[in-house]
């Protein structure tokens, strides 16, 4: 699956957009969703397709795919040198996908903030220089490491060097491991070292009750910080997302509506993440069940097959596949084949978005 860890200053409001992560997940019915970890969430990823495939279907299931978050404290000033969590927190925010960076932008007196003031700029800098030294203690290490085995001669180990110099140079400008543009081979080089400052960030402008169109110049100094990264952004108030993850779907809709928003913080922060990593989504349709899955944009035929299970991957004969609109166009699977808008396409094929999948292979 796919995961975003959530990182911040403490007390700028993580733990609360955490739990309305965990309140809303739980909220999903028929999602076997098993408790992994308390500081792991997940989280239905909402999608209108999904009930209109079902009312064609009539399945005796409708399961949404899901997005994973991780709540990642610890993160304090110093946390490099293993202050805090220190390298607990650098453990966890290896192994995510994305960042979801939470900025607090909310004024209240009675949170206290650990510098003192809110300054979403200072308070973006800290985590910056915290993640930026973190990467350049481990590329330095692995610097070390392959110039002493590349002096044999070892092209590879060559490059590798070469890659690893832009990078610490890079992040000894401050700047992140992901501003430095690489080939395909040359990411590949450096991969197992599991960079965080090579991760795409979504910032989270946490901003008051009573500003949930985010017109506090705090916001817009993230905003601005953003774009300058080419970073996505969004605003949210962690408060009433936890408010609105207690409610049930039609109470939502009543509560985001009387709010003057079309979408809660936590569905814009899911689909800012998938298109943060790039992500798609397919669907499976049948009497059982009506299903999406998650892949990544480019994924073939059989990488799509294997998110459902391995072996689909490695038996994979032929999937057949008809377009979303296509699908929905003909009443369903029937009126799609008389109409032949089902094809069936081999190992090459590229899935796109809404596909309606249905696989071949052997056991
Ligand atoms: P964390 O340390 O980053 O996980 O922060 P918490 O989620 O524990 O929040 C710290 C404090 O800020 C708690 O008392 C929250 O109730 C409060 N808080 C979080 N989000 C908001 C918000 O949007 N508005 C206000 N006024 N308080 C918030």
């Amino acid at each position: 699956g796919f995961k975003c860890g959530i990182v911040g200053l403490p007390n700028v409001g993580k733990s609360t957009i955490f739990n309305a992560i965990t309140a809303a997940g739980a909220e999903s019915a028929n999602y076997p969703f098993c408790t992994i970890e308390p500081n792991v969430g997940m989280v239905a990823v909402p999608d209108p397709r999904l009930d209109e495939l079902a009312r064609l279907v009539k399945p005796k299931e409708i399961v949404p795919t899901v997005m994973e978050f991780v709540d990642i404290a610890g993160l304090v000033k110093g946390a490099s040198r293993g202050e805090g969590l220190g390298n607990q927190f650098l453990g966890h925010i290896r192994q995510v996908d994305a960042i979801a960076h939470v900025v607090r932008c909310f004024e209240d007196d009675n949170v206290v903030h650990v510098d003192g003031s809110i300054d979403p700029l200072r308070d973006i800098e800290v985590i910056q220089t915290e993640l930026n030294l973190a990467d350049l203690d481990s590329v330095d290490r692995r610097i070390q490491r392959s110039s002493k085995q590349a002096r044999s001669g070892d092209k590879k180990l060559q490059a590798e060097v070469t890659v690893l110099e832009k990078i610490a140079k890079a992040l000894n400008r401050g700047l992140p491991a992901r501003s430095v543009v690489l080939e395909k081979d040359e990411q590949l080089l450096i991969r197992d070292l599991h960079l965080i400052t090579v991760k795409p960030v979504l910032y989270l402008a946490n901003v008051a009750e009573d500003d949930l169109g985010g017109t506090h110049p705090f916001v817009a100094q993230v905003r601005e910080h953003a774009a300058a990264e080419g970073a996505e952004m969004l605003t949210l108030c962690g408060k009433i997302e936890a408010e609105i993850a207690e409610l049930d779907q039609d109470e939502k809709v009543d509560f985001l509506s009387e709010l003057g928003l079309e979408n809660s913080g936590l569905d814009r922060m899911i689909h800012a993440g998938y298109r943060l990593l790039g992500l798609i989504t397919y669907f499976t349709a049948g009497p059982k069940e009506v299903r999406a899955w998650t892949v990544s944009a480019g994924a073939t035929a059989p990488q799509a097959a294997g998110v459902i299970h391995s072996d689909f991957e490695k038996g994979f004969i032929r999937a057949e596949v008809t377009a979303y609109q296509d699908y929905v166009r003909s009443g369903g699977e029937t009126g799609a084949r008389e109409k032949g808008l089902l094809r069936l396409e081999g190992k090459n094929y590229r899935v796109v978005d809404g596909d309606v999948m249905h696989f071949r292979f052997n056991v």
